[in-house]
């Protein structure tokens, strides 16, 4: 099992989870901006990085670790 102690000191606890999974199309300007509203709670947060490797091996949907599921296929790509 994976470590998700890091999950204690997220800096997303006390924020409205729905913030972290825009609906919508990937390029629709409500989607974009509530992506990057999210993405700045992750710019703050002590344990993005456990985060972003936590989602880079799960398929998990909405913005993680500061990249949205988008971000992180192309991560996933380039270290192929
Ligand atoms: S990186 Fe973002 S989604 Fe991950 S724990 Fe921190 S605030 Fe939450």
């Amino acid at each position: 099992m994976r470590e998700t102690n890091w999950r204690a000191s997220a800096g997303c606890r006390g924020t409205d989870p729905e913030l972290f999974f825009p609906i919508g199309s990937g390029s629709s300007f409500p989607t974009v901006a509530q992506s990057e509203e999210a993405k700045a709670v992750c710019g703050r947060c002590p344990v993005a990085r456990e985060c972003l490797d936590w989602a880079l091996n799960v398929a998990v949907e909405g913005v993680w670790g500061g990249t949205t599921e988008a971000e992180r296929r192309a991560i996933r790509r380039c270290s192929a």
